[in-house]
Parts: structure tokens; sequence; C-alpha cells
């Protein structure tokens, strides 16, 4: 018998508002969008934010996702979290059927979610009106409390910390249990206590990380955001086992989280920044989580061959040094074969000799990041993604 797998992808990880500057690109700037495939084949998505158009626009692909029984969980009615709902695609066909879960809002009354699609593509503000919404739509009121299963599948929600308010969702299954918990500020003793049962035991950890612990101190107290710092202290607390930050702040550059993720794992031993396109798998043999991200981001690579040595730390933290031949290579990264084994997320110094002029020898020192690790062409070697940073 094989074990149960489930996958989950980022779609969207950036908070409060889509960012498209370049300094944000490497961990993308589409709002959260997050969707778990169970063992059993049930498809959840984690809030609608602009990730979600991207998640519709895959759907009708071979493996693309595009499943008859989908079950969406809306955390809060901000706009980060159901601006996408009218640009996802698979709304539009009769074929598909969608059961949304969201709790009901005091400034909305009765069927509040139902609301915010009418009055989001009321007109003007969307050039066609819901009646060009085909696909069957199932709206259940959820709240804090509530525990339900979905087939095979259980399902926890419990109240946060946000202004107007805001639904953690705890979803296990047979592969591994996912906790996502957005948007929610710590210090209210009551919703603390929440967050610690959400997360209890969790195999994934999703936590707004959105400001600095600085931040959160002083000029950001009361906005309703985490930091990476809580995320650890908690997940440490009730034995989460792999922390996520999410929620990045739009005015964090890739530098910033990269910093954030740096010091989150002097104090905590598996921790990732939410990157969109990365995918995590439960429960897959030898490890119970592996992170992949997308190969998109190392595309247009060109062949080439270049000497190089690569220093960096291993998953075990043990620092390395190797000399190999980058064969693939962009302008934004390249493929590097290593018999070490690079963490995903942490930076490598890549200095690559190249000809120079009249022949002689002068060298490229780059910083890269790693972005993705696949079995290498040969026996005992690894192939590297990277993406340089400067
Ligand atoms: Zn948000
Ligand atoms: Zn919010």
């Amino acid at each position: 018998m094989t074990a149960p797998i489930a996958k989950l992808s980022f779609w969207g990880v950036r908070g409060s508002t889509p960012t498209v500057d370049p300094a944000t690109w490497r961990y993308g700037g589409n709002t959260p969008c997050l969707e778990l495939s169970a063992p059993d084949g049930t498809q959840f998505i984690l809030d609608c934010g602009t990730g979600l158009r991207m998640l519709g626009s895959r759907w009708g692909m071979p493996n693309g996702g595009g499943n008859p029984e989908t079950h969406i969980f809306v955390t809060h009615y901000h706009w980060d979290h159901i601006q996408g709902i009218p640009f996802f695609a698979p709304l539009y066909a009769e074929n598909n059927e969608f059961h949304f879960y969201s709790f009901r809002s005091k400034f909305l009354g009765r069927d509040s979610l139902k609301q915010v699609f009418e009055a989001q593509m009321a007109l003007p503000y969307f050039p066609v009106d819901m009646s060009a919404m085909n696909a069957k739509r199932k709206f259940k009121e959820v709240e804090g409390g509530d525990t339900f299963n979905i087939r095979e599948n259980k399902i926890t929600a419990k109240w946060l910390n946000h202004p107007q308010g805001c639904l953690g969702f705890r979803i296990e299954t047979p592969a591994g249990t996912v906790v996502y918990a957005t948007d929610n500020e710590p210090g209210d003793p009551k919703l603390d206590e929440n967050l610690r049962e959400l997360a209890a035991g969790a195999d994934i950890f999703i936590n707004d990380a959105q400001f600095t612990p600085d931040q959160l101190k002083t000029t950001r107290k009361g906005w309703g955001h985490s930091s990476w710092k809580e995320g650890v202290k908690l997940a440490r607390e009730v034995g989460a086992k792999t922390l996520v930050l999410f929620h990045h702040d739009p005015d964090s550059t890739d530098r910033m989280v990269d910093s954030i993720l740096r010091q989150a794992r002097e104090e905590f031993d598996s921790v990732f920044a939410a990157s969109e396109g990365m995918v995590i798998t439960l429960g897959a043999t030898g490890d119970n989580v592996q992170a992949h991200m997308p190969g998109a981001r190392t595309s247009l690579r060109r062949e080439a061959q270049f000497r190089a040595n690569v220093t960096g730390v291993t998953e075990d933290g043990k620092e390395f040094q190797e000399e190999t031949v980058v064969r693939d290579i962009s302008l934004q990264g390249a493929l590097i074969s290593l018999q070490n084994m690079p963490q995903l997320q942490s930076e490598l110094q890549v200095t690559m000799e190249t000809p120079g002029e009249d022949g002689l020898q002068s060298s490229m020192r780059l910083k890269g990041y790693v972005v993705r690790i696949d079995a290498g062409a040969e026996k005992g070697q690894i192939a590297v993604g990277v993406v340089f940073t400067d």
C-alpha cells in the first residue's frame, strides 16, 4: 500500500495589495491563495486573492487541477483575500461546482460571501454581472469553533485577532495536517489560545509574518498582523513541525524577506518563506515534508560551460565548498550540479571562471539563492536551480 500524499501549492503569498515591482519578484506579488489536494482527491482552495486567477488558468490543463468537487475557504473579506474571485475563469463554466465556506459578517449579515460576490461584480465595478457566472455555487456559513468533515478530511475553524474578524483553518488529512492562520495579531489571550489549539502538532503551520518584530511592537501595533518571531515562538510551543512565513508586506522587498527568513532559521529548524509557485508535499516516503519551487523562475536558460566554485550551507547546516561546471545559465539564474545538498531558500556564493579579454581568465562572483533542488543527470549529483540576487 502506498502512503497517502497531500500537495499544498502557493498561488499568492503577498499581503494587503498585489505588488509588481521587480524587487518583489522572487517571492511573488499575488495576494493570498493556496490550494491543497488531499489524498482522497478533495481539492481545497484557501482564500481568493489575486493568486486565484493563476490557479484558474491552469484548470483546464492536464494535471492542472480542476476537480468536480472543490471546497473554497475564505478567511475574511478584506480585499486581498477576495479580489481574485471575478477573475477565476472556472466560475464561468456551468459544469463546475464550488462549495464556499466563510463567516457571517456583522457588517453584511446573512449570506455575507454571496453579497461580496454581488458587490464586487456590480456595475460599474466589473464589465459583466453575476448572471455570467454559470458554475454552481453553494455557500456555507462557518464560525469560530466549528468542526466538520469533508470526505476523509477534518476541518476546524477558529477566530483570529484581526480587524472585522478572521478565521484560521486547520485541515487534517491522512497525509498530514495543514494549518492556515493568516491575518492575525498576537496579544489577545483568548484568540492567542485559539491559534495554539489550531496549530498544535501541525505538519505545516502557515502563519502571518507581515511585519518585523520591531514594527509589530511600534508603528504597526494594532494593524492585525504578526511577525516571524511570533510564528517561531508558537511553532515551538505547540510542536508544529514546519513553519511557513506568509502574507509578506507589500513594502518588503525580496532582500527583506530573505533577511526575515534568515533570522527565523537561526531560531527554528524547519522554516520556509512562502513563495509564489512553491509546492509542499506531505506524506511522501522518506521525508514527511518536501518543498519544491517553480521551474518558471529559472526559465529561458541557455547551455553554457563555466567552471565554478560554489560555497554554501547544506541541509544539515554544514558549510561546503565544491568545484563544478555550470552548464545552464540565464540572466536571472543557473542550474548547477552539486554533490552537496544545499538548503532550499538558502544563499550560495557562485564564482565562475570566464574567459576575459585577450584570452586571460577572469572570474565572476555572484550570489545565488536556491529556488529548486532536483535529482541530477549523473549519479550522486543533484541539480540545484539558483536565482542570482546581486
Ligand atoms: Zn490580508
Ligand atoms: Zn485582513
